[in-house]
C-alpha cells in the first residue's frame, strides 16, 4: 500500500474548512495566522507562500510579515510581542532558518505557547513529553495521522525513528510513546543502524540522506514513513529507497506526496486549535 498523503491532507483541509465556516456563523470570527519571514532564501519564500495559500483556501486569514536579512533581533522580538498581545492573531509562525544575528532559541521562546502553531516553544515541548495536552509540531503530527490510517492500534509495536531533531525525531518519539509503542531513536552516532532498523514494525526516517534506508534494513510488512526531502539532480527523493521497499513494506509514503502535504494540513489544524482555545 502506498500511503496517499495528498488525499489524506485534502480530507483534513476539508474538515477544517467546514469547521471554520461553522465557527464563523457562530462567532463572526475566523482564525488568523501571522507568518514572519526574514531574508530572501528561495525555499523559505516558497514554504511561506504555500502556507499562506493553503490557509486562505480553508478560511484562515494569513499575513506575511517580511523583514530584510539584516533585521535586528530586537525588532523581531518586538513584533512577536505585539502579535502575542493582538487578540485577532490566532497563530504565529517564524519561518526557519534564521540569519546568524537572530537567536532561534530566543525567538521560539518569545512566541506565546497558546499561539505557537509550530509547537516548538519549550512549554509545548514539555507538555508533549509529559503526556499533557499540547500543540504538536506539524510534521510528526502528520506522520502519526498517516500511520494511524494504516493501523489504528499501535500498542506494543516497535517504532524506530531515524533522526533526533527537535523538529521531527524527538516529537515523533513522544507521539509514538503516547501510543504505547516501544520506541528506539537512532542518529548519526548510532553504532549499527541496520541492526536497529531491522527491529522496526514502524520506521520513520527523518534524516536528510537520500535513499539511506535499503531493502535489507527492514523486515517484511513494516510501515515506513519517509520524512526526508532531498534534491538529487532535478528530482526530490526521500531517505528511503522507495522502489526497493514498496513491495516489501505493508505501507509506505512516497516522496513527494506523502508527509509533505500533511505538514501543511497540520499547520492549519494547529491554527484552528489555537483559535478555538482563544475564542471559545
Ligand atoms: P536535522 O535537524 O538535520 O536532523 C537530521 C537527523 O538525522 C539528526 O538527528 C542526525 O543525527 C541524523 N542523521 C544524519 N545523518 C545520519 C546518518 N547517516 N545516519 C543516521 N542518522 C543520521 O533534520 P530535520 O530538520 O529533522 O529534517 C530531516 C529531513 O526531513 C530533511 O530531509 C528535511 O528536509 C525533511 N523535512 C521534511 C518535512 C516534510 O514536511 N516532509 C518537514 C521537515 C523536514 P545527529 O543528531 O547525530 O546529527
Amino acid at each position: 500500500m502506498i500511503i496517499d498523503g495528498k488525499k489524506e491532507a485534502e480530507l483534513i483541509r476539508n474538515e477544517i474548512k467546514k469547521e471554520i465556516s461553522e465557527l464563523k456563523k457562530k462567532t463572526a470570527k475566523t482564525p488568523s495566522l501571522s507568518v514572519i519571514l526574514i531574508g530572501d532564501l528561495a525555499p523559505s519564500k516558497i514554504y511561506v507562500k504555500n502556507k499562506e495559500k493553503s490557509a486562505r483556501e480553508v478560511g484562515i486569514s494569513s499575513k506575511i510579515i517580511q523583514y530584510p536579512k539584516n533585521v535586528s533581533e530586537k525588532d523581531v522580538l518586538m513584533k512577536i510581542d505585539e502579535l502575542n498581545k493582538d487578540e485577532n492573531t490566532s497563530g504565529i509562525l517564524v519561518q526557519l532558518p534564521l540569519p546568524n544575528q537572530i537567536s532561534k532559541e530566543k525567538i521560539i521562546n518569545a512566541i506565546h505557547p497558546s499561539k505557537d502553531v509550530d509547537g516548538f516553544n519549550p512549554i509545548n515541548v514539555g507538555n508533549l513529553s509529559s503526556g499533557y495536552k499540547s500543540i504538536v509540531p506539524c510534521t510528526p503530527l502528520g506522520c502519526l495521522l498517516l500511520i494511524k490510517q494504516v493501523e489504528k492500534n499501535l500498542s506494543g509495536k516497535h517504532a524506530v525513528i531515524i533522526g533526533r531533531s527537535n523538529l521531527n525525531g524527538k516529537p515523533m518519539a513522544q507521539l509514538l510513546l503516547k501510543e504505547n509503542c516501544t520506541v528506539t531513536i537512532v542518529h548519526s552516532k548510532t553504532k549499527n543502524l541496520q541492526k536497529e532498523c531491522l527491529k522496526a514494525d514502524i520506521l520513520v526516517a527523518a534524516v536528510g540522506v537520500p535513499n539511506l534506508v535499503k531493502k535489507d534494513w527492514v523486515k517484511d510488512n513494516i510501515i515506513i514513513i519517509d520524512v526526508g526531502i532531498n534534491k538529487v539532480g532535478e528530482k526530490i527523493i526521500g531517505d528511503v529507497s522507495f522502489d526497493d521497499l514498496r513491495n516489501k513494506a505493508k505501507a509506505i509514503t512516497p516522496v513527494p506526496g506523502g508527509v509533505g502535504p500533511m505538514t501543511i494540513a497540520c499547520l492549519l489544524k494547529n491554527t484552528l486549535e489555537c483559535f478555538k482555545a482563544h475564542q471559545l
